[in-house]
């Protein structure tokens, strides 16, 4: 199970296979308890069973990090469109393994120059070193889509100009302040802006036969469940490589 556990079954998104937006939907460890635990008993329309070629480990995060980057990829891109990933953290490497997987050129916006090499190898074609405030510049008016991972307060203007007309700013990070957006890229290059809150069952379904197909997969660091608090540590401090599973 994800992060959903539980919904109304009866509203028109929940008829419609969209649990993820139901007014009255539920999280594992927002409503309850057991999201820690070595058993819990749960709705069993938000269960389920994991290909033989995923092991536990690997299946854990792409339950919540990997479906929140795969729903809005599968949504709004086809095959060989250009995809921007903000960010290469936990939900980035693999929204950038995904886009790759689908076909797309990818490029990856860090603020780390160090993180290329990782980028290169999920699958990204392309590097931005945010910094550089010329490289936004030139690919101005070049991206069909460009999915934000990141929780920091980034320049959001300079993204909506590096969208094409009719493109898209998928929004699945959390910045802590209000976005601002200059009216008219918006306007003007017909631009959308949206978000997206993980996926609804049928889409954790379909993510997980696609990772086990082509091989996508989270990168973990194992701790006990002992040590969760070493752990919380950890992911505070912005050092986990990049997601950590938690073994009862
Ligand atoms: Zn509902």
């Amino acid at each position: 199970m994800g992060w959903e556990a539980g919904s109304c079954g009866e509203c028109d998104y929940c008829l419609h296979g969209e649990e993820n937006v139901c007014l009255s939907a539920r999280g594992t460890c927002t409503h309850g308890y057991g999201g820690y635990a070595s058993a819990i008993r749960v709705d069993r329309r938000f269960v389920f069973s994991i290909p033989e070629s995923l092991d536990s480990e690997r299946a854990a995060p792409l339950l919540c990090g990997g479906v929140t980057v795969y729903s809005p990829l599968a949504q709004h891109v086809r095959p060989a469109m250009r995809v921007g990933v903000i960010g290469l953290g936990g939900l980035g490497h693999l929204a950038v393994q995904f886009a790759h997987a689908f076909g797309c050129e990818v490029t990856v916006f860090s603020t780390s120059p160090g993180k290329e090499t990782e980028a290169r190898r999920f699958g990204a074609h392309h590097f931005i070193n945010t910094r550089d405030a010329g490289a936004m510049e030139k690919v101005a008016n070049t991206f069909h889509f460009i999915l934000s991972t990141v929780s920091g307060d980034v320049n959001w203007g300079d993204y909506l100009k590096a969208l094409r007309p009719k493109g898209r700013l998928g929004m699945v990070g959390a910045p802590a302040s209000d976005i601002r957006l200059p009216a008219f890229p918006l306007i003007i290059g017909h631009r959308a802006v949206s978000g997206s809150p993980i996926g609804s069952p049928s889409e954790i379904r379909e993510m997980l036969e696609f990772s086990a197909r082509n091989g996508v997969q989270p990168i973990t660091e194992r701790f006990p469940m002992a040590q969760v608090n070493a752990a919380l540590d950890r992911l505070r401090s912005n050092q986990a490589r990049y997601r950590i599973v938690l073994v009862n």
